[in-house]
């Protein structure tokens, strides 16, 4: 066989495609094997082989991490068993004065986790709104050991300023993760704009078929990467090798999908906010957006994550919800179908009121993932439900 010339550099839209195409050595298989065995033959007396034990390594989730350190740009990553657990990764190697400045509008599970270690003493916790210098500077003269950073926020889409924010953080002595699963490396790479990690809940686009639940670290540097996934093994919240198999399967099409959902969602946040009953829409893709000079600056599209809401009480959202066809009223994001939440009593329901109102989350917000469907199905749904509002 000719040789084959040198690899070049590789686009993320083929790292994506095809990283671990045609790697097998047992049988030449083009897709890659799936490998669900738990424990690696030794080669012979003290001589452990490249794996020995699933809970440390394992072929299948490690292919899963390379492709996705490689697309974040970082150099190396943990797959863990949701999203949560790749977050309490970073947090379970902290200590008790170790302080985490958080986001005052996080993802509801990610707010209940630091709330809970808090209470049981194992971390201290700051919330700020993180789109205020003056508010975050305070938090940063704490002397944080981590800032923990969600942008676009979840659900009203607030835009932080990265780059900004992890020279302040660095310049404070603290470490940046930034949850990037809103817009997925498609879309955002904050590595390359200063973060430390980047912290994913794969069960949304990265996977994008709504079903597998699975998260990931992914560490700027080597010595981080080994060290996370040497405490992966430790506490023992590796994510399971046909779970990184149906991942990766997912991955493949992550910038198709990608490029045709936020296709989807820039009509659909048109469509409302041109409509009367929509008395606002948080879509960092509009110029009325306040964040929308940051977002089109740092980020190469603007995702496919929307909320907005409704002039009328909570009866127009009951009405409403429950009329769509199109849209199904359900928790998640990132597939390929489109949903559709309401964040008071589903999504942050556990949060409570008061931080909910801190927070901006008012009872007739909605949130909407936007799918791969035709855009003008989308668009017939929503207008036949806000019709049912004004009969
Ligand atoms: C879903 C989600 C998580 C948690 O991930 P799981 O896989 O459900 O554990 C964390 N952060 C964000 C932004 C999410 O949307």
């Amino acid at each position: 066989m000719t040789e084959k010339h040198p690899e070049p550099e590789l686009h993320r839209e083929t790292i994506a495609a095809a990283h671990g195409v045609a790697a097998d050595r047992a049988f030449r298989a083009v897709s890659p094997p799936l490998y669900l065995s738990t424990t690696y033959e030794f080669p012979g007396y003290d001589q452990p082989g490249p794996y020995e034990y699933g809970r440390a390594g394992n072929p299948t989730r490690d292919l899963l991490s390379e492709a996705l350190a490689k697309l974040e740009g970082g150099s190396g990553a943990v797959v863990t068993s949701s999203g949560m657990a790749a977050i309490d990764l970073l947090l379970g190697r902290l200590c008790v004065d170790d302080l985490v400045v958080a986001p005052h509008d996080c993802y509801g599970g990610t707010m209940r986790l630091l709330k809970a270690r808090a209470q049981r003493r194992q971390l201290q916790v700051c919330f700020v709104d993180q789109a205020d210098p003056p508010a975050l500077a305070a938090a940063l003269e704490r002397r944080p050991t981590l800032v923990l950073v969600e942008t676009p926020s979840n659900p009203l889409m607030r835009i932080v300023d990265i780059a900004p924010l992890c020279a302040m953080a660095h310049a404070a002595g603290a470490e940046v993760a930034v949850d990037n699963t809103f817009l997925s490396p498609a879309v955002q790479r904050p590595i390359a704009l200063g973060a430390d990690y980047v912290v994913h809940s794969t069960t949304k686009f990265l996977n994008g078929h709504s079903d597998v639940i699975g998260g990931a670290v992914i560490a700027v540097n080597a010595d981080r990467a080994a060290e996370l996934r040497q405490w992966c093994n430790v506490v023992g919240t590796a994510g399971s090798p046909f779970d990184a198999w149906l991942t990766l399967r997912g991955l493949r099409t992550l910038f198709a999908r990608m490029d045709r959902q936020q296709g989807n969602a820039m009509a659909v946040a048109t469509f409302l906010e041109r409509h009367p009953t929509v008395a606002k829409v948080h879509y960092p893709g509009l110029r009325s957006h306040p964040g929308h000079a940051i977002a089109t600056r740092q980020q190469d599209g603007f995702g496919a994550m929307l909320s907005f809401e409704l002039a009328g009480d909570t009866g127009a959202i009951k009405k409403f919800v429950e009329s769509v066809r199109v849209f199904t009223l359900a928790e998640s994001l990132g597939g390929v179908e489109s949903l559709l939440a309401h964040p008071a009593t589903m999504t942050h329901a556990d949060m409570g009121e008061e931080a909910r109102k801190t927070a901006g989350i008012s009872d007739t917000l909605l949130r909407l993932s936007i799918g791969l469907e035709a855009t003008e199905d989308l668009l017939r749904d929503l207008e036949s439900g806000l019709a049912m509002l004004t009969d």
